[in-house]
């Protein structure tokens, strides 16, 4: 079957691999309807893994698909049953886990897709408690958005920084895979949204998906322009993945008592911290990577109900994703970047 394989940092290669075995004992095949392309895939191809991992590895941190076999002693999943599959096996007995805290699992899971073989692929071998159900009305596109992008924004924004109605949060970069939807599922709660994009060519489309206000924060300082626009208070949440960039002006946005969570560093990880001025304001900071299986589940609750779906900028090959990669890696994008045509004889059209 095909996959792409990051074969060395820098270089993905389309090659033929065999097939899984036969799910064992708690597992399911999976056959691959769509995958997507996030920052965590950028910073493996580049080779910033946070842990050991040999090359070459399938590629593909988030998916959606099908089941097409299952072991013995998998309850509620059947051959057709149209799933997303979180990317990491959590032990499932650790205090942690026992309190659905699965990112914070105490055993060293591997990310599939970043240190192990992932999802860009025709078909995986999973355990079959990484997988989720995909409701009848959910496409299977939406729901390959769910694993990490939609559950780490509910994470971000619900279980860590608890942004409830009648506040305001700005949401940093709104043309990213976080960003785009962050904005949709902060104002499904009722919250005001002030985010930032770093191209003209992207306020139209921002305040679109319902951004209450955008700044361009290459032209204006935008902590300057949060302050006018909350009458000098600041916001209650900010919503950060940028990182050294945008990290300085974060915290000066924030009011008392403000929130700041995030998830990541796209331009940097270095930054710098006044703690007077944390203690002074008395600001909560809250740090999130990905998402549970509770917050998949969450995810796919609002995509069923319609209210909150993910931005979509273009369907690529397996062929295309160092350029969707590059794409990424400039800002060209707007939305998500999906990976579809995994089967030798697949479409790559969006059904
Ligand atoms: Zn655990």
């Amino acid at each position: 079957m095909k996959a792409l394989r990051l074969v060395e940092s820098g270089r993905l290669v389309v090659e033929q691999v065999p097939e899984p075995t036969a799910p064992g004992v708690g597992e399911a095949l999976v056959r691959i309807e769509c995958a997507t392309l996030n920052h965590l895939d950028l910073y493996g191809y580049r080779g910033m893994a946070f842990a050991n991992r040999t090359l070459p590895i399938t590629v593909g941190v988030e998916a959606a698909g099908v089941v097409e076999a299952v072991g013995a002693g998998v309850d509620g999943f059947g051959v057709g049953s149209r799933v997303a599959i979180f990317p990491i096996e959590p032990c499932g007995l650790c205090p942690a886990c026992r309190l659905g805290r699965d990112t914070l699992c105490e055993r060293q899971n591997p990310i599939m897709g970043f240190h192990a073989d992932g999802m860009a692929t025709e078909r995986v071998r999973v355990k079959a408690r990484q997988l989720v159900p995909v409701p009848d009305t959910v496409s299977i596109e939406n729901a390959a958005c769910v694993p990490v992008t939609l559950s780490t924004v509910q994470r971000m924004l619900f279980e860590n920084a608890r942004l409830g109605p009648g506040e305001t949060v700005l949401v940093h970069a709104a043309g990213s895979g976080i960003g785009s939807v962050a904005i949709r599922m902060a104002k499904a709660a009722g919250a005001t949204v002030i985010t930032t994009v770093g191209s003209d060519w992207k306020i139209e489309r921002a305040l679109a998906l319902g951004a209450d206000h955008v700044i361009n924060y290459k032209t204006q300082s935008f902590p300057g322009v949060v302050r006018r626009l909350t009458g000098k208070r600041g916001v209650d949440v900010v919503f950060e993945h940028t990182g050294a960039a945008t990290w300085e002006g974060s915290l000066l946005s924030l009011a008392k008592g403000g929130r700041l969570v995030t998830c990541g560093s796209t331009s940097g990880a270095a930054a710098s911290l006044d703690l007077l001025q944390l203690v002074n304001r008395q600001i909560n900071i809250f740090a999130s990577f990905g998402g549970s299986r509770r917050d998949m589940l969450m995810s796919l609750q609002k995509m069923e109900s319609g209210s909150v779906l993910p931005v979509i900028d273009s369907v690529i090959t397996l062929e295309a994703m160092a350029d969707g990669l590059s794409r990424m890696a400039r800002r060209e994008v707007f939305g998500k970047l999906l990976l579809r045509g995994f089967a030798s004889n697949g479409s790559v059209e969006p059904s």
